[in-house]
């Protein structure tokens, strides 16, 4: 299973990178609920635990705005203690860029670092 989030300004991704981010936000949570091990996306630096909700929202918000539809709320996130990772934001600016086309086109025209 892949989960990552990628903490990027949502309105510079492309359609299947928003939409991919956002299912692994529900797939995350679910993870945690089944209380299996989030450590190795915390060491990777691919996971910011503390941040679900508010990054979920932020990616629906722009989801809604594209048109495409949200029908499943996010799930209750248990308390979750301990280390909740960082990502770093340049790293994953390049990494996506490395890794589609048109994000790394978006990424010149849209998004800011908000
Ligand atoms: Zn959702
Ligand atoms: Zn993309």
């Amino acid at each position: 299973m892949s989960m990552r989030m990628w903490m990027l300004p949502p309105e510079m991704m492309c359609r299947k990178h928003l939409l991919g981010e956002h299912v692994e936000m529900h797939m995350l949570v679910g993870t945690i609920r089944k209380g299996i091990s989030t450590q190795g996306y915390i060491d990777n630096g691919l996971v910011e635990l503390d941040r679900i909700q508010e990054r979920h929202d932020a990616l629906v918000k722009e989801m809604e705005s594209r048109g495409y539809n949200h029908k499943s709320p996010l799930p209750e996130i248990p308390q979750i203690e301990g280390d909740f990772g960082t990502v770093d934001r340049e790293e994953s600016l390049r990494e996506i860029c490395r890794r589609c086309d048109d994000c790394r086109l978006r990424s010149t025209t849209r998004g800011s670092w908000a």
